[in-house]
């Protein structure tokens, strides 16, 4: 059984197409620039040379038809015909309260996700295009959609509750929903079995630090909280996202620079974080460099941020009466030595200990902790495409 699974964005589409009897990844790629000029298909079938299809894509239709024919093309493919795709994982940002679990997708199931859009405008049209493009191109695949909030519909009503009118819940359900909940679902299940231990025993916090950063609490297998909201931009600070604040500064800064709430948002989103703070960059590997050059700044961003995974991992902790392990995941926690061990420093009293020669590893899997720490500290990481296809591989069977 060979799985499509499919991230497909407002302009850009990845994709990997994996073999599911031996999880084997057999080809992967991205589309870029879907609708604008310029756009390009990058793909690389395993053990064969990369390629670089240049051809308009004027929709996501378009750039499914070449990821297609890319994956069948007979020198750079990796499979003979299309009807080898045997179902189409689709990864869905926002599932809201509907979907605790992945489900196949049938009519109801997509006009749930259209209902979920007002959600997440930025995220489920675009995975909406992707579900349409393949239900085209690929009539006879059965489709899959799996939610990156449906792992924490597990959180209890003091995780997800506002302390807001309770009005605006019932009329316009708005709660804490988190995301990234197939990457948080595959760490703490990986850390379950790289310490022997069942995870119904565990008490595991996971830091996912990507350009999107969020944080989970999961307590025997269930996440009880996590630290993105009603949408991506609450919790830690991010690469471009501010992350928690006083609700109060936003009316406040719009009237001392006469911004619209669209330029108050988009400055939210997008110009603030660790670029913000540091005026450098959203990538860490910039600011860690200018860091180590002295830029204040610089310095000041990478400790802002480092401050705020920490209280968020004390604050998990101190929820689930305890804490077993602390896995770091994604870009920034895979990669970089100096961010686990800063996180770290100081907690020791929960029984968080650092080895930093152990620590001295990027992309992974490892145990970074001392031996006799109470707490383990894993690098696990993420792969949330492998989730995407096991879920359609369980559903489709
Ligand atoms: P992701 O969203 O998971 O792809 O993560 C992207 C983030 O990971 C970017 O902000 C990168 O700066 C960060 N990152 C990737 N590699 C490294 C590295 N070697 N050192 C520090 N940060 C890194």
């Amino acid at each position: 059984m060979k799985v499509l699974v499919m991230n497909c964005g407002s302009s850009s589409l990845k994709y990997q197409l994996i073999n599911m009897e031996n999880e084997e990844l057999l080809a992967k790629g991205i589309a870029e620039r879907i609708g604008i000029e310029g756009s390009f298909v990058k793909h690389e079938t395993t053990g064969k040379e990369k390629v670089v299809i240049e051809e308009p894509l004027n929709d996501h239709k378009a750039a499914i038809k070449i990821v297609v024919d890319a994956l069948t093309n007979s020198e750079y493919g990796a499979i003979a015909s299309m009807e080898e795709i045997t179902a189409v994982g689709h990864r869905v940002v926002h599932g809201g309260d509907k979907f605790s679990s992945s489900v196949i997708i049938d009519e109801k199931v997509q006009k749930a996700i259209e209902e979920c859009a007002e959600l997440a405008p930025l995220h489920n049209p675009p995975n909406l295009m992707g579900i349409n493009a393949c239900k085209e191109i690929l009539p006879e695949a059965p489709m899959v959609a799996v939610f990156d909030t449906a792992f924490h519909q597990t959180m209890p009503a003091t995780s997800y509750m506002y302390a807001l009118p309770y009005e605006l819940y019932e009329k316009y359900k708005v709660r804490r929903y988190g995301f990234h909940g197939t990457s948080h679902k595959y760490v703490s299940d990986r850390a379950a079995e790289m310490l022997g231990k069942p995870l119904e025993d565990l008490k595991v916090v996971t830091c996912h630090l990507g350009n999107g950063a969020s944080i989970a609490a999961v307590k025997h297998g269930q996440s009880v909280d996590t630290s993105m909201g009603f949408t991506p931009l609450e919790g830690l600070a991010m690469g471009t996202r501010c992350g928690d604040l006083d609700p109060a500064i936003i009316d406040y800064w719009m009237n001392k620079e006469n911004l619209t709430i669209a330029e108050a948002t988009n400055a939210m989103n997008k110009k603030s974080g660790v670029l913000g703070v540091s005026g450098i960059s959203s990538d860490f590997r910039d600011i860690e460099e200018a860091a180590e050059k002295g830029n204040e700044r610089a310095q000041l961003a990478l400790d802002l941020y480092y401050q705020r995974v920490k209280k968020y991992i004390g604050a998990y902790a101190a929820e689930m009466g305890g804490v077993d392990a602390v896995v770091f995941t994604a870009g920034l926690g895979e990669n970089s030595f100096i961010a686990r061990k800063e996180i770290c420093k100081g907690l020791e009293f929960l029984g968080i200990k650092i080895d930093d020669e152990k620590n001295n590893v990027r992309g992974k899997e490892t145990v970074v902790s001392t031996g006799d720490a109470a707490v383990k500290v894993l690098l696990i990481p993420t792969n949330e495409e492998l989730v995407i296809a096991r879920d359609t591989k369980n559903l489709v069977g």
